[in-house]
């Protein structure tokens, strides 16, 4: 007998609607001793099933549900289906693979129903993030599917920061699988070669969730003056290089990334973009009082808030980027606002898109609303899962 969790009165209906997280606040009592990792039942409180998911004392997430269906075990068997709907999605929406190069997310946590799994396809090498224990408690299981699916070469797992201490679990970025990837990987992104380190690079070496952006972006820059702040690896810098941008400056706090920004223009054939060491809001200031253009600002930063209390302070920075990337916009310019802090909605973009166009007293249209590429969907029943924001618009 699975042990079972029993639900408050009246909370049961958003599992119902197959919401994967439980709050400890919803739950009434525990009926056995499941330990953490196990598997139980969620149950109304008036003892109806709900669904089944894995038991975590140590988490705020006391449950994650999987399986809604009284009779499915989460088993083997099960986590192989839900990872084979994950890759059947992928061949849907972006053909075929195409091989060694074919880089892209595989399964994405609650949009792929594996709330704290994180699968990402570099070529032949998988990398693989837990948010979850009970999920990482099952990894060497999940590597025998994924490899058996998806046939890699290796499998390496990264772990996220501070996911030891939300989690209760003790994880180590190294080889779960198969052979290690090597230092440098080369991906392919609509025809262009890019370097990942998949041991040792940001997020799982690259960020895949702007590749439909980067496109996006290349297509307006044509004979244009870039300008790619918290450029990373030089992802959109790069393209728009290619694209055929007069000049591209690419700037980032980590000189590992620039690094590889230089190896992927010259990967490229790229001899017009620069790199610059610095805190994008210290340089834009410095750019501004310099009198500089650009035709094109991108703002690409990292996650700005981890909890609500943290969102107005984000807003404070958001806006602070805006008004100094209005600075150095040239008339027509276009600025390109990404946004990656999910409790920051894609209305709050565009009101500090509106709001400090208007400060600086300059006309903006907004040309295109985006999100990420659809290798990182959205579940409507974990509609959280839509973190990545990016604005086009036009300035004049
Ligand atoms: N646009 C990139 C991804 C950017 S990720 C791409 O398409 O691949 C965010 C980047 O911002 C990271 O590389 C990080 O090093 C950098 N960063 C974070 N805070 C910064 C700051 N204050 N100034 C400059 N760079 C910063």
């Amino acid at each position: 007998m699975l042990a079972s969790v029993i639900l408050k009165p009246k909370r049961a209906q958003p599992f119902y609607g197959r919401h994967p997280w439980v709050f400890a606040g919803a739950v009434e009592r525990v009926d056995g001793s499941p330990a953490d990792g196990d598997e139980v039942s969620l149950r109304s409180s008036a003892g109806n099933f709900v669904a089944r998911g894995l038991f975590n004392s140590q988490s705020k997430i006391v449950v994650r549900l999987y399986s809604w269906d009284e009779d499915r075990p989460i088993d083997r068997d099960f986590l192989r289906d839900r990872l084979a709907d994950a890759v059947r999605l992928r061949h849907q929406i972006l053909g075929l693979d195409r091989g060694k190069a074919s880089a892209y997310r595989v399964c994405f946590s609650e949009a792929d129903r594996l709330s704290g799994l994180v699968v990402d396809r570099y070529g032949e090498w998988l990398t693989v993030q837990f948010t979850a224990l009970g999920l990482a408690n099952r990894r060497d299981t999940i590597a025998a599917v994924l490899a058996e699916l998806l046939q890699p070469r290796g499998i390496f797992l990264r772990t996220e920061k501070g996911i030891g201490k939300l989690e209760g679990c003790e994880l180590h970025d190294g080889p779960l699988w198969g052979e290690p990837p090597p230092a440098e990987h080369l991906i392919e992104e609509d025809g262009l070669t890019f370097a990942v380190n998949l041991a040792e690079g940001q997020k799982t070496g690259y960020y895949l969730d702007q590749r439909d952006n980067r496109s996006a972006v290349a297509r307006f820059c044509t004979g244009k003056r870039v300008l790619d702040a918290f450029s990373y690896s030089g992802g959109f810098g790069v393209r728009a290089a290619k694209a055929g941008a007069a000049t591209v400056d690419c700037v980032d706090a980590s000189e590992a990334a620039l690094a590889l920004a230089r190896r992927n223009a010259a990967l490229n054939g790229v001899a017009n973009l620069t790199t610059t060491k610095a805190d994008v809001f210290n340089h834009l200031a410095t750019l501004a009082a310099e009198k500089r253009e650009y035709d094109v600002v991108i703002l690409d930063p990292p996650k700005f808030a981890r909890n609500r209390a943290a969102v107005p302070e984000a807003l404070k920075g958001y806006r602070r980027l805006h008004q100094l990337a209005l600075k150095l916009l040239a008339r027509d310019g276009l600025l390109v606002s990404c946004c990656c802090t999910g409790l920051i909605q894609m209305a709050d973009l565009e009101e500090i898109v509106a709001q400090t166009a208007i400060d600086s007293k300059r006309d903006a249209q907004i040309l295109e609303r985006r999100g990420p590429s659809a290798d990182h969907p959205v579940s409507v029943a974990c509609r959280e899962g839509g973190y990545l924001k990016c604005i086009v618009s036009r300035v004049i």
